[in-house]
């Protein structure tokens, strides 16, 4: 198997899903590490058991050349994984095609938080080394009707009960991340992410923030936080302040007619323009290529989202994709997910496009992490993999985390 058949392997899986023998879900939540959903319920189909947690699905899978996938159930899939002997197979039609392995489950999932909280459900653990939070599961467009139409937060949230805490503690975030990034090193990097907040603003987030600064002081751990969009430069100078590396302002679609559509609440609270203009202030603010804004690609046309990707990525703010699925839940359950030839095509085009207008997005700071996300954890999305067939490089290597990944049988 080539790089680029892995690759394309890795594709079909985030959009077509895969399905498993019980022989093979035996694997999972013992040694394997299970999916928590920590934010998005990121699957067509919902699955009996992961929800209440009594049968989990693993959360990623690592696949040759070290790629990280995210593992989405999907009843009608071709692929399928099943035990063999030792090993755990992927097969594709009944027909075997690799071997894959699950990351290990870090010893924090069984640990409890000062205030008795179960640090599982306080922060949960992607691929091989991020530490992702989520600090609200609530978004305020759902109360209005002005949800984005590809999202379920909330939905994910009512269905998985044991998953997560709701709202999160400062403290409770603090005591996870001290004990999985500083006392017991597991992950090395930060995500922390949240739905919209009541007043259209930073929520919970800056008391977070201030909490995690001695850890910061103590040890330095890049930060991402993916929030809404600014309300104001005085907002954007304050996140940007405190200590975090990169923001990440989603705008999720370019098309202007699309996006008021597709993101009914992002338009009518914040509007297209102040989101691009907070974009522009994070740029000013922080180091080159730490201001991101993902896009859902397949649900506008391949110049739009690439025309979009142009602006931005000229303008020193980095674009970076997920591809869309019909996740349950959500106003566009049931849709059709975009084509996995499309889905590359995007991609390819779309790296080609920023390392020509962004090169510093290639550095090698940023492949290890420092914009909170990297290679080994930014499992649902693929733009690291599409990134190394123009700069070849392996996977950051985990001096803190050797033994993080492999295999459980
Ligand atoms: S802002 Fe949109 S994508 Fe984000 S949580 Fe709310 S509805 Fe979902």
């Amino acid at each position: 198997m080539t790089l680029d058949d892995a690759i394309r392997l890795k594709t079909e899986l985030l959009i077509k899903g895969l399905t498993f023998s019980d022989e093979a879900l035996k694997t999972v939540g013992q040694g394997g590490l299970e999916k928590v959903f920590w934010v998005f319920e990121m699957t067509p189909s919902t699955h009996k058991g992961t929800g209440d947690g009594t049968r989990p699905l693993p959360n990623d899978m690592l696949l040759p050349y070290d790629l990280y996938a995210d593992v989405r159930y999907s009843p009608g899939s071709p692929f399928k994984v099943h035990k063999s002997g030792d090993a755990v197979i992927l097969m594709k039609d009944n027909k075997e095609i690799c071997e894959v392995r699950w990351p290990k489950r870090p010893d924090f999932y069984d640990k409890k938080t000062r205030s008795g909280e179960s640090m599982k459900k306080v922060a949960s653990m992607r691929g091989d080394c991020g530490l992702r939070v989520c600090f609200d599961n609530a978004c305020n467009y759902f109360a209005s009707g002005e949800q984005c139409k590809f999202c379920n937060i909330v939905p994910a949230r009512q269905r998985n009960r044991d998953h997560v805490v709701t709202r999160k503690e400062a403290e409770d975030i603090y005591d996870v991340v001290k004990e999985a990034v500083i006392d017991n090193p597991v992950c090395s990097h930060l995500a922390m992410t949240a739905g919209a907040a009541k007043d259209d603003g930073l929520g919970n987030l800056p008391q977070i923030l201030e909490r995690l600064k001695p850890l910061l002081k103590e040890k330095n751990f890049p930060i991402v936080t993916a929030v809404t969009a600014t309300r104001n430069i005085e907002e954007t100078e304050y996140l940007c302040s405190t200590g975090i590396s990169s923001v990440a302002f989603n705008l999720e679609i370019w098309d202007e007619k699309i996006f008021n559509e597709i993101c009914p609440g992002k338009t009518r609270r914040v509007g297209r323009e102040r989101w691009i203009q907070s974009l522009k202030e994070a740029r000013d603010l922080l180091k080159p290529a730490r201001a991101l804004s993902s896009f859902v690609v397949g649900l506008e046309p391949k110049e739009s989202v690439l025309g979009g990707i142009d602006y931005l990525s000229s303008e020193g703010i980095w674009p970076i994709m997920s591809p869309f699925v019909p996740m349950v839940g959500t106003d566009y359950e049931g849709k059709e997910a975009p084509d996995t030839d499309w889905i590359w095509d995007v991609h390819e085009k779309a790296t080609e496009i920023i390392h020509r207008n962004l090169p510093d997005a290639f550095c090698d700071e940023i492949w290890d992490g420092d914009i909170g996300i990297c290679p080994s954890c930014t499992t649902t999305k693929l733009f690291f993999d599409f990134m190394r067939r123009i700069v070849p490089r392996d996977n950051p290597k985990r001096i803190m985390s050797n033994e993080s990944v492999e295999a459980f049988v």
